[in-house]
């Protein structure tokens, strides 16, 4: 993703703001990154980063420099980043990360920088540790905090922290853009939920575990129709038992979520979020009812992943409730 070219076009206020901090020197030692799921917050989070550090700023990092390349190669001594989107992040790390930050910085910029991507996934003793920290700022140290998730930070984080909200960027053309770079329609119109940029999309594309879950949901959905032993079958040995990393977690829930609320967006007369999809999902229609609360309590059980839930068991639970609302024929 071009990140300069996103900002610039997609989140004009966010870079604003940052930018006149930056320049007016009213720079905030912690920011939160607030987005919706898919928002590129890491990237923003990291160009922000470098904006504080590059050489040749104008006034927000050029990307070029030798400090912001370094940073891109992660090769870079006083930034220090944690990604809450792999795995939790525990207390251990926040107390190695502050006690580094006790020395003077090693680079010539002489800023500490740290990023906390996805900060609802850090276990309690992880917030209490970093709540410290964040009280008492140190004069030349800086937090990029992200969530995709604000209700899920606790109120003490959120008030520490600049907020610098990250906008949605409209669908319809991110699809239009994924096409362009020849993404095939479905794929195109179920990544956009999830990644905003192509290129991005293009790459999840070539990914094995995208690929057999697409395929794995597809025919989930095209045995439903008729045949709801296939359709169980189907859920338990090629989703529940296949996927159990975190990360193919949520992609999985997401995917849940949204073909099951176009099913109830259909039956509703709303229009669908995937609409090449409608033909598979026509079917279904009279397949189910009450979707409403089914999927509500999916996307509570959703939260639940950032805790260490055992994936199969999750996923077991969460096709029984989705299932149970299955009409079936009666003879
Ligand atoms: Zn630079």
């Amino acid at each position: 993703m071009n990140i300069v070219s996103y900002l610039q076009t997609q989140q004009p206020q966010l870079r604003r703001q940052f930018q006149s901090a930056l320049v007016s020197g009213h720079l905030s030692h912690a920011y939160l990154l607030s987005g919706e799921t898919g928002s590129p917050l890491l990237e923003i989070a990291k160009f922000l980063a470098k904006s504080l550090v590059c050489e040749h700023p104008s006034p927000l990092a050029d990307n070029v420099c030798w400090s912001c390349l370094r940073i891109d190669d992660g090769n870079y001594a006083d930034i220090m980043i944690f990604d809450g989107s792999l795995a939790t992040i525990k207390k251990e790390e926040i107390q190695g990360m502050e006690a580094s930050f006790e020395k003077t910085p090693i680079e010539k910029a002489g800023r500490l920088i740290y990023i906390l991507h996805l900060v609802e996934n850090l276990t309690i003793e992880a917030v209490n540790s970093l709540l410290k920290f964040l009280e008492e700022p140190h004069q030349e140290v800086y937090a990029f905090l992200t969530t995709e998730n604000e209700s899920k930070v606790i109120e003490t984080i959120v008030s520490r922290t600049q907020k610098l909200r990250v906008l949605p960027v409209d669908l319809n053309m991110i699809v239009a853009l994924a096409i362009d770079q020849g993404i095939p329609l479905q794929d195109a119109e179920l990544l956009a939920h999830f990644y905003q940029d192509p290129h991005k999309m293009k790459a999840i594309l070539e990914e094995d575990f995208y690929v057999s879950m697409r395929d794995a949901f597809t025919h989930f959905l095209e045995a439903l129709a008729s045949n709801y032993s296939k359709a169980h079958y189907i859920a338990i040995d090629e989703i529940i038992e296949r996927f159990t990393q975190k990360e193919h977690l949520r992609l999985i829930i997401d995917m849940m979520l949204l073909f099951f609320g176009d099913i109830l967006a259909l039956q509703n007369g709303q229009e669908p979020s995937l609409p090449s999809y409608v033909n598979i999902l026509k079917p279904l229609l009279k397949r189910f009812a009450n979707l409403e609360e089914a999927l509500l309590e999916i996307t509570l059980a959703r939260g639940q992943i950032d805790l260490n839930v055992n994936a199969t068991l999750l996923l077991d639970h969460l096709f029984i409730i989705l299932l149970k609302e299955y009409i079936h024929d009666h003879d």
